[in-house]
């Protein structure tokens, strides 16, 4: 990964590999509100960050920016769920049917329609939250009533340690995973977006479908090391 140069250069050298399908997501996390802003000044306007606390304060320092698109994409307590909703056009993070249930009566009382994607492993991974292949397919039935949610898209972290080839299946796997939801024909839920690849992998996200990549590191350099950040 080559963090050299000012964050413009860094997105300009990851844009120039995107095709005109795929949206940037600059995943800002640990990155100041000064760093935000530089992003922002070379045209980003879609963001994540992993912490509803942590957003709140840069929003804050960035009201000026109003047509920034945030997006949630770390595990969501059912406590901080609505402040979520408020602060979030997206939430990338939903890992389980029963934080879907819990969004969905909240947007009902906030009369809020927020934008989701599925959390999905397609590999077992104990490290990492997320549905399974298997627990999302017996839950769909259920999701596609959840009326004040948007179900858009499928998002997924591989596992660490993976080859290239590894990395790849696993990304095509998530692709699949889409098609054969939207094969079902639900009234409610048709996955448009895919969400996948970080600064490691994004290259093979974009070669397997990919429709979002979420990039941290390789626009805004490299983060304090803290325990379990995804
Ligand atoms: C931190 C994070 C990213 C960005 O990872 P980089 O390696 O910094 O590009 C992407 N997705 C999720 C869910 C993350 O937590």
């Amino acid at each position: 990964m080559d963090t050299t140069g000012s964050i413009a250069e860094r997105i300009e050298k990851v844009c120039a590999v995107l095709p005109a399908s795929v949206k940037l997501i600059a995943v800002s996390k640990q990155a100041s509100a000064e760093a935000i802003r530089a992003a922002y000044a070379a045209g980003l306007r879609d963001f994540a960050e992993s912490k509803v606390q942590e957003e709140a304060k840069k929003q804050e320092e960035l009201k000026d920016l109003t047509d920034i698109t945030w997006h949630l994409i770390g595990h969501l307590q059912s406590n901080k769920a609505a402040k979520a909703i408020q602060q979030f056009q997206w939430i990338q993070s939903v890992d389980t049917l029963k934080l879907a249930r819990r969004l969905n009566q909240l947007a009902g009382e906030l009369s809020r329609t927020p934008s989701v994607c599925l959390q999905v492993k397609v590999l077992p991974d104990p490290d990492k939250f997320g549905l399974s292949i298997q627990e999302l397919m017996t839950a769909l039935a259920e999701l596609n009533e959840l009326q004040n949610l948007k179900i858009r898209g499928l998002m997924t972290i591989l596992p660490l340690g993976l080859t290239d080839t590894q990395i790849l299946e696993g990304f095509k796997s998530l692709k699949q995973l889409s098609l054969d939801i939207n094969n079902q024909n639900l009234s409610r839920i048709q996955i448009e977006e895919l969400s996948m690849g970080m600064s490691g992998d994004y290259a093979l996200a974009i070669e397997a479908g990919s429709t979002m990549v979420r990039v941290g590191r390789s626009i805004f350099g490299e983060r304090k090391v803290m325990s379990k950040s995804v």
